[in-house]
């Protein structure tokens, strides 16, 4: 049985920062996530706003490319530009492991490779490999399937399933592309440019996708 006055569950964006609050401010904090290392596998299309930077200063070497506009692609429809987006591209795992090392420069002891497998009533953490671990402040950042959240009766039902792969690039662009169609319901589709590949995906509610959507982009 492993101590602490803080434990958090998952080490993404918000278990690391919430680790690296609660060192700074003096708490023994143990943090563990089910990945084998920081942010791999990536599950993010990895554009955010430029005001997370400018509110947060957190993005530091993580940015791979400035976004300035959003184009929205209707069916076939001509795509609206819209200028004045900023934003960034980030490398999502670099940004991850920056955090996490952030939350070890604090003092917090992290942990991979570390499944939460249960919660019980009186807060123990049980782990896959069956080492327990108790605190008397649990954080819940281990995302969408959280079993923080079970433990407590919170569970999400509506959940969207999205598929992204890379692909080339026949030229850079700084508009990130979004795509709207019946043959998406319940989602979008999206093209995000990091230099010369792009991540493209695509999110759809419980039904699933209808027919072949191709999307066709100013980078067709
Ligand atoms: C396809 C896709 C595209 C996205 N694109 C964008 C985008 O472009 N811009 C943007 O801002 N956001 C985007 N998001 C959303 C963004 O990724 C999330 O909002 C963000 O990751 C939430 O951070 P978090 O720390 O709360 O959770 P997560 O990053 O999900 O971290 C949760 C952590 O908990 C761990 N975990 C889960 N279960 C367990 C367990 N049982 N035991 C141990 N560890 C566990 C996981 O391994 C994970 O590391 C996207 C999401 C998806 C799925």
């Amino acid at each position: 049985m492993l101590d602490a006055d803080v434990l958090v569950l998952g080490l993404g964006p918000a278990g690391a920062s919430a680790a690296a609050e609660a060192a700074r401010r003096g708490c023994r904090v143990i943090a563990l996530d089910r990945k084998r290392e920081a942010g791999l596998p990536v599950q993010c299309a990895e554009l955010v706003p430029a005001m997370v930077d400018v509110e947060a200063g957190v993005l530091a070497g993580a940015v791979r490319q400035r976004i300035d506009a959003m184009a929205t692609f209707v069916e076939d429809d001509a795509p609206d530009l819209k200028p004045g987006f900023p934003g960034y591209m980030l490398d999502r795992a670099a940004f991850d492991a920056s955090v996490v090392e952030a939350a070890r420069q604090a003092g917090a002891r992290t942990f991979f490779s570390s499944v939460v497998n249960r919660i019980s009533r009186d807060g123990t953490v049980t782990l896959a490999d069956g080492r327990s671990l108790r605190a008397p402040v649990i954080i819940g950042a281990d995302g969408p399937r959280s079993r923080a959240g079970k433990a407590i009766g919170s569970v999400n039902t509506e959940l969207v399933e999205t598929r992204q792969i890379a692909v080339p690039l026949k030229r850079a662009q700084t508009a990130t592309d979004i795509f709207l169609s019946a043959d998406i319901p319940g989602g979008y589709g999206w093209l995000f440019p990091k230099g010369d590949v792009a991540n493209l995906g695509a999110g759809v509610g419980p039904g699933g996708c209808h027919g072949n959507f191709v999307p066709q982009t100013n980078n067709s």
